[in-house]
């Protein structure tokens, strides 16, 4: 079994951005700037968006993080969301997702300036990337590919299983998988809760991604010898021995499947630091095409 190592993967990726960035520098030219709004205060999302701007500082970006109270009104975010669009300084920004119930999240989205949406979560920028067009592509199902890639992993003709189908992975990991592209050219199935016989459909993929939310949901007995795994699922487990009192799991129960599997992302360490390293890569496409 080989480790998909996302940490090492997107520590390389990193270090390919910062002299990126170095050069712009030397050029005297302007340094990609990325910002990212925060509605409340909720553990995770903090942790993520600061995992972010921090990236950006290592690499060498500009970076500003917006924190607004949980209470903030959806026409008070709309109207920062405003700021940032005409904000000639700022190449792309992020909403840190969940938001509060009282904000409807896709009109927030649909107002993020499509050319700054380096999240890639915009309608233009997700039908651009289900027809195969130049696009900011979503930062987990972008590191997914460049995981693959890195690796060396064909996907061509291979049988691909996405069990989960949420927006922001499973379903745009199947269409980008399925398309005719480097890492892709596989025949995919989309799996989901409605799904029968799941083990079964599972037992028969050459590579799955596990995108679900269910801690160790995917058995051993549910993949075939020499499967890929890429378990994108993170959730928190309470645990008292930790210093920070959680752990993180994953959607694959690592040991057993870890056995059979040929390749396999650990959790964390796998896609989770692969997702931040593709938002900085989006971050310095906006930042080239306005130049
Ligand atoms: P989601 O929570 O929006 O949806 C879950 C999906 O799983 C749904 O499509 C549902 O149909 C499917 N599902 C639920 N139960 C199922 C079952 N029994 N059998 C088959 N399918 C089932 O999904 P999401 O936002 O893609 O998040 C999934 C996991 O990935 C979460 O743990 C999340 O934290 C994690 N995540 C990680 C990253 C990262 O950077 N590593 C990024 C995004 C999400």
């Amino acid at each position: 079994m080989i480790l998909l190592d996302g940490k090492k993967t997107s520590a390389e990726i990193k270090e390919e951005i910062a002299l990126q960035v170095a050069e712009l520098v030397r050029k005297d030219k302007k340094k990609p700037h990325l910002a990212a709004v925060i509605v409340g205060s909720d553990g995770a999302s903090l942790t993520y968006v600061n995992a972010k701007v921090k990236a950006c500082e290592r690499v060498g970006f500009e970076s500003t993080l917006i924190r607004l109270p949980k209470e903030t009104t959806e026409e008070e975010l709309l109207n920062e969301i405003e700021i940032l669009n005409v904000d000639n300084d700022i190449d792309g920004f992020i909403v840190q997702l969940p938001l509060p119930d009282h904000i409807d999240e896709q009109k927030i989205l649909m107002a993020v300036d499509p050319d700054k949406d380096v999240d890639g979560f915009h309608p233009t920028n997700v039908g651009k990337m289900a027809l195969n067009l130049p696009t900011f592509i979503s930062a987990t199902p972008f590191g997914i590919l460049e995981l693959l890639e890195r690796y060396k992993i064909e996907t061509s003709g291979k049988d691909v299983v996405v069990i989960g189908r949420s927006h922001i992975v499973g379903a745009p990991m199947s269409i980008l998988l399925s398309q005719k592209r480097t890492v892709g050219n596989a025949t995919v199935t989309l799996t989901h809760s409605r799904t029968k016989n799941l083990a079964e459909v599972t037992k028969k993929a050459d590579i799955i991604v596990a995108a679900i939310g269910i801690p160790e949901f995917l058995k051993a007995d549910m993949v075939k010898d020499d499967v890929v795994v890429i378990d994108v699922g993170i959730t928190r487990i309470a645990d008292s021995s930790r210093k920070n009192g959680f752990r993180l799991v994953g959607d694959v129960a690592f040991n057993e499947v870890s056995e059979k599997a040929s390749y396999i992302t650990p959790v964390p360490g796998g896609v989770g630091p692969m997702t931040i390293a593709m938002l900085l890569k989006n971050t310095l496409l906006a930042n080239s095409r306005k130049e």
